[in-house]
């Protein structure tokens, strides 16, 4: 006892990272409603380092084990108000026990809960996988025993929360892990009944076992317990216990099941495990897949983008296993990137079992389940918008971009596979709209698909070059999001309705006599135009009167390749710093509207005057558009002494 205490003593206690401190803090005090979860996370845990060490086992006699060797164990003491959980798995070095239980890997999510200002923590406990942290959820000291496989000395860690770690040697004969769950204290609820926990019930064998059948059934190595039944004595009346050890979970992986016995609850449990989501998938799709290759797939599409969706840090890819055996965590190659945000699995028993990551990218099958598993992706996506717009919507809403990205991506070719998955905004309720809705709904004598770009809906809705369209009775699409006008040109035409933006200045929706009564106007008004483009210098490619605007004098738009909210995106983006990108502009004035008198009036008897108009015109024009004028100080004055 004396020498134990002492050599407590000596044992240094490690801190946390502080990050790990911060969540473990937040889980122990959360008021996260389903605390067995943690048993779940250990289980899954368990079944992770075995499936490290049988794959390992196949192509390593030293493990000399076989398949049906494996096996995770739960058990408790009453008494001592322990649960232990073991497992067979490849064990950890005591580095790995300081790696893997005093860090936390993904330290981003406390990043992602200050910058969401997220109150409530049980929505980052489960959106990161804290997995192992969960226990002491219920737990007040945790003990890891570990012997990791290849090594001589087993080591054990031991903490009791937030203050920190021990690490010790230990002895322990058998490669795996052992760990020991001291439970918290029953708390009784006050005189109104609230604020009671039960932590004795992780202590009972029938709730242990409903537990592992709800969240752990598809484990796919038995976890067994020691329960205690009764039976009738041999001649005689009375009662005996007795011991038998049952295995709690059928082991048949979720994924070889019929479709037609899953429940919605399973496949759902099965997600939030494997995926480390808290909140339940938008869908999943379930294949069986028999032909040219032979593969499983359960996949999920996530009702939120995980915070770091749209970052470089995201990481796509499917698990991938070989007739059962995980062999990769993150296959990339099985998910291209405009549908990077589906989580899930492959299995297939055509995929040989030690095949490396770098034989994967070249192999035949492997890219022919990617394929099939495209198309069964967008299947299920064309489905959800025609079936349940609601739910596309919200689907939308958080991975949309990605897919407009994907038109982009690859000089578009992809275009034909993704651009029936697109919406927008339209110009008809505000609502979201498909292109083929769009289409649909053209009157007669449209022959283009009319957009506009922008910062937000409001300020498209306020340019001056809409007026015109939606006078014919038009629709336009509203693109606010910087990729959209790039993945329109990489479209060009959806069913050979070519995309046209009401910016550009060749918008040509005059009648033949409208054109002909502008061109005069035109030819007539001929030197002050050019008086006007000779007084912005090199600002405007062109200055034109223009015969769409109503009631504002002006309006600046583009011609060519490249318009301004293109320039604009492009400017901004990193690496865009040197050089500007221009648009092509053209500054457009309205014929009927009195200023064009004034103008020119101006351009005959006051030249200067009219550079001071000019000028004027055109920082309106920038302010219209949602650009910066570039030198607001002269604005201000050249107003000033007009007033
Ligand atoms: P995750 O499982 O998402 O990686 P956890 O917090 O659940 O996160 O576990 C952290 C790490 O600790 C695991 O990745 C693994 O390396 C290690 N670990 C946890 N439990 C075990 C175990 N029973 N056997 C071996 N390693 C384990
Ligand atoms: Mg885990």
């Amino acid at each position: 006892m004396v020498l134990r205490h002492l050599s407590s003593m000596a044992m240094e206690q490690k801190q946390f990272q502080a990050e790990s401190k911060r969540l473990m803090d937040m889980m122990i005090h959360s008021i996260y409603t389903h605390k067995e979860i943690f048993l779940r996370e250990l289980i899954s845990n368990a079944s992770d380092a075995i499936d490290k060490l049988y794959f390992r086992s196949l192509t390593d006699d030293s493990v000399g084990m076989n398949k049906s060797d494996f096996q995770i164990t739960l058990a408790v003491d009453k008494d001592a108000r322990t649960l232990t959980i073991t497992d067979n798995g490849i064990g950890m070095t005591k580095e790995e026990l300081e790696q893997h239980l005093g860090t936390i890997a993904d330290s981003g999510s406390l990043q992602f809960k200050n910058e969401n200002n997220l109150s409530d923590d049980s929505q980052i406990i489960g959106q990161f996988g804290v997995g192992f942290y969960s226990a002491f959820m219920v737990a007040k000291r945790v003990t890891v025993k570990s012997l990791a496989f290849g090594e001589a000395q087993a080591y054990v860690w031991q903490s009791e929360g937030v203050e920190g770690y021990t690490i010790d040697t230990c002895d322990k004969d058998t490669v795996g892990t052992e760990i020991t769950l001291e439970l918290l204290d029953d708390v009784e609820p006050d005189e109104n009944g609230n604020g009671g926990e039960n932590y004795s019930e992780f202590l009972d064998q029938y709730r242990l076992q409903s537990l592992v059948k709800r969240y752990s059934d598809y484990i796919r190595f038995p976890i067994k317990m020691d329960m205690t039944r009764s039976r009738k004595k041999e001649d005689s009346d009375e009662y005996e216990d007795y011991t038998e050890t049952v295995t709690l979970n059928s082991m048949v992986p979720l994924w070889h099941k019929n479709k037609n016995e899953i429940s919605e609850e399973e496949y759902n449990s099965f997600y939030k495990d494997k995926c480390a989501d808290y909140t339940d998938p938008l869908c999943h799709m379930h294949v069986h897949n028999e032909g040219t290759i032979t593969y499983d797939a359960l996949l999920y599409v996530p009702s939120h983008a995980p915070f770091n969706y749209y970052s470089k840090d995201y990481e796509k890819g499917l698990q991938l296993y070989a007739n059962g055996v995980l062999i990769m965590d993150r296959c990339e190659d099985l998910l291209p990137d405009y549908f990077s945000f589906v989580k899930g699995l492959v299995d297939s028993e055509d995929l040989s079992l030690n095949i490396s990551r770098e034989m994967l990218q070249h192999d035949a099958q492997l890219r022919q389940i990617a394929r099939s598993i495209e198309r069964t992706i967008k299947n299920e996506l064309k489905r959800m918008m025609k079936n349940d717009r609601e739910k596309y919507e919200k689907f939308y809403q958080a991975f949309g971009l990605q897919l407009k990205y994907g038109i982009y991506q690859d000089y578009g070719m992809h275009k034909d596979l993704l651009q029936d998955l697109l919406l927008f905004p339209s110009s008809k309720d505000g609502k979201l709209t498909s292109l083929q809705e769009y289409i649909d709904r053209m009157p007669e004598g449209q022959d283009k698909i009319y957009y506009a770009a922008g910062e937000s809906i409001q300020r498209i809705e306020l340019l001056p070059q809409t007026e015109q369209v939606k006078d014919k009775g038009y629709e336009i699409l509203y693109f606010t999001e910087n990729v959209d006008e790039f993945a329109a040109r990489m479209m060009q035409s959806y069913q050979d309705k070519p995309f046209q933006s009401v910016l550009d200045s060749k918008l040509d929706l005059e009648s033949e006599e409208e054109k002909k009564a502008l061109e005069e106007k035109q030819e007539s008004s001929k030197e002050m135009l050019e008086a006007i483009q000779k007084a912005l210098d090199g600002k405007v490619g062109s200055v034109k009167l223009s015969g769409r605007l109503k009631s504002h004098p002006v309006c600046l738009s583009s011609e060519g390749e490249l318009s301004m909210e293109m320039a604009k995106t492009l400017n901004a983006m990193p690496g865009g710093e040197g050089e500007k990108i221009k648009a092509n502009t053209v500054l457009e004035l309205n014929p009927d509207h009195p200023i064009y008198q004034k103008l020119m009036t101006l351009s005959t008897e006051d030249t200067d005057k009219l550079d001071d108009y000019a000028k004027l015109l055109y920082d309106q024009a920038l302010l219209i558009a949602g650009m910066p004028i570039e030198d607001p100080v002269a604005f201000s004055n050249r107003i000033c002494s007009l007033m």
